[in-house]
């Protein structure tokens, strides 16, 4: 079964040996992968849906650091409760804080 997996081609090694398990695992990996051929839902509500599952992970900070370290055309999806394009906006404020 395809696991999470980005670009950079494995599922993160850190996820394994984490604390506590990823909220993440028990829901199927498209919903972090969202995209306009997914079955006719639409982006913005797989987006939602995805971020409030990593909103109640108790990954969430780890995830969220881990993935703003990756280079940013190399790490697709939502993870830490961030897409690809926010994390690329953040980045540029220096910061990992969402306000919403
Ligand atoms: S924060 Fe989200 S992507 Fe990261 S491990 Fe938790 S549920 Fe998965």
């Amino acid at each position: 079964m395809r696991r999470f997996e980005s670009v950079l081609g494995e599922w993160p090694s850190w996820i394994d040996t984490a604390p506590h398990s990823p909220a993440c695992r028990s829901h199927p990996p498209d919903l972090f992968f969202p995209s306009a051929t997914s079955g006719g839902k639409s982006v913005s509500g797989q987006v939602k849906k995805a971020k409030a599952i990593c909103d109640a992970c108790p990954l969430l900070n780890i995830c969220r650091e881990w993935a703003f370290r990756q280079p940013i055309q190399q790490l697709h999806g939502i993870w830490g409760g961030t897409t690809r394009s926010e994390r690329r906006l953040l980045r540029k404020t220096g910061t990992t804080q969402i306000t919403s």
